[in-house]
């Protein structure tokens, strides 16, 4: 176990590396960040903040040679880095489980080796035949490549076969993924922590509406039946499991027509979809996540209230500064912004999140007080 008192290192100086510093020095850990970027959210809560390249092992041995304990936020990590973390300290999770989620193809031939539902898919090498991989899976579909792909980036969906040219100039050589295209019925996320002892915890499941590929609101409790709750819960105790997870991970998933439930991407951090536990569930994602790496149990998951997250994003920049004052003014609304210096369309600057008695009560005053941030 690593008392408070400990340090905790974190690789990523994002929204996530800052939330997870809140957490961990109200518990009274030292943090401390290592970021290629300057002056970053995270750096801005924690004790240390150091900025070297991923790829400058000197500078990154020489972090975790002051850490009790590494964890990352940021999932573009290269394999290399992390042995070298591991050979000086602790990294959770374990290197494996970010090289398995950070590449597409070796995710999804992950899930199909665990027998876990997934949507269909082809791989294509780096200069293969996108064209014949695209008739093996068959259209629609969404072309998506194997490297580096979040909130979307890196994919094209190809909806009739007037799509497939521009496709086959877009990924011209590069290593994809093809998927069956989903027509799902609902986006939903299992944000699930393990601990060292193999103790299983999964947060309550949130139905994700996203906007552009970018999550845009997370409601809890889901609206979706009893045994579709069930069936995500179990796919995450059984990913977090089989990864041999000790950390947090989000799960996302997709709800079919029919109900059946399929995982589309693991992230082996904490999730943007679980963002509203620290203002609605008796522990918090980052606190969790403290927990699992620390060796300390883990808090229990009770939610405490139904619940909105709504993001909000650079584009709300778009006449100047957004109205804070009229947010803040509604007393059933909590704000977290992240302290990045530059408003970008698409850039996630801060979330907030709305408790009512009922997720349809909340959501519906999440879209007022949206819509009257960005009107
Ligand atoms: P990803 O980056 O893979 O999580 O994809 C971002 C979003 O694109 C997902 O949350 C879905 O809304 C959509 N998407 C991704 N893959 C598929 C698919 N196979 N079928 C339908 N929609 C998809």
């Amino acid at each position: 176990m690593i008392p408070p008192g400990k340090t905790i290192g974190v690789l990523g100086g994002g929204q996530l590396g800052r939330m997870l510093a809140q957490a961990a020095k109200r518990l009274g850990y030292r943090m401390h960040v290592y970021e290629p970027a300057a002056r970053c959210p995270a750096g801005a809560v924690a004790d240390k903040e150091v900025n070297a390249p991923y790829e400058d092992l000197a500078a990154l041995k020489a972090f975790a040679k002051e850490c009790d304990v590494v964890t990352y936020e940021f999932e573009n990590v290269p394999a290399a880095p992390l042995q070298a973390i591991e050979k000086v300290t602790q990294l959770l999770p374990h290197w494996r489980v970010l090289e398995t989620a950070q590449n597409r193809s070796r995710e999804k031939r992950w899930l199909r080796d665990q027998q876990l539902p997934h949507a269909r898919f082809a791989e294509v090498a780096a200069g293969g035949d996108l064209a014949a991989g695209i008739r093996t899976v068959g259209v629609p579909c969404v072309v998506k490549t194997a490297d580096f792909g979040y909130d979307g980036k890196g994919q094209l969906k190809v909806m009739t076969a007037a799509d497939v040219p521009a496709a086959l100039r877009r990924f011209a050589g590069q290593p994809v993924v093809i998927e069956q295209f989903i027509d799902f019925a609902c986006e939903v996320s299992a944000v699930v922590a393990r601990g060292s002892d193999g103790a299983v915890s999964v947060f309550p499941v949130t139905e994700n509406i996203h906007k552009n590929h970018i999550l845009d609101f997370s409601i809890v409790p889901a609206r979706v039946a009893p045994a579709v709750t069930a069936a995500a819960e179990k796919l995450a105790r059984h990913v977090a499991e089989k990864v041999d997870l000790v950390g947090v991970m989000g799960v996302e998933l997709f709800v079919t027509r029919t109900g059946e439930v399929l995982v589309n991407e693991l992230a082996p951090r904490t999730h943007n979809s679980g963002h509203w536990t620290i203002d609605a569930c008796a522990t918090s994602q980052f606190e969790q996540q403290v927990r699992a790496i620390c060796g300390l149990p883990l808090g229990p998951v009770t939610l405490l209230s139904p619940v909105v997250m709504v993001n909000i994003l650079g584009d709300a920049w778009k006449n100047g500064e957004p109205n804070w004052a009229r947010l803040t003014a509604h007393p059933d609304v909590r704000l977290h912004l992240y302290g990045k210096a530059e408003a970008r369309p698409g850039r996630k600057m801060g979330h907030f999140t709305v408790t009512a008695r009922t997720a349809e009560e909340a959501l519906s005053l999440a879209r007022s007080y949206q819509a009257e941030l960005e009107g």
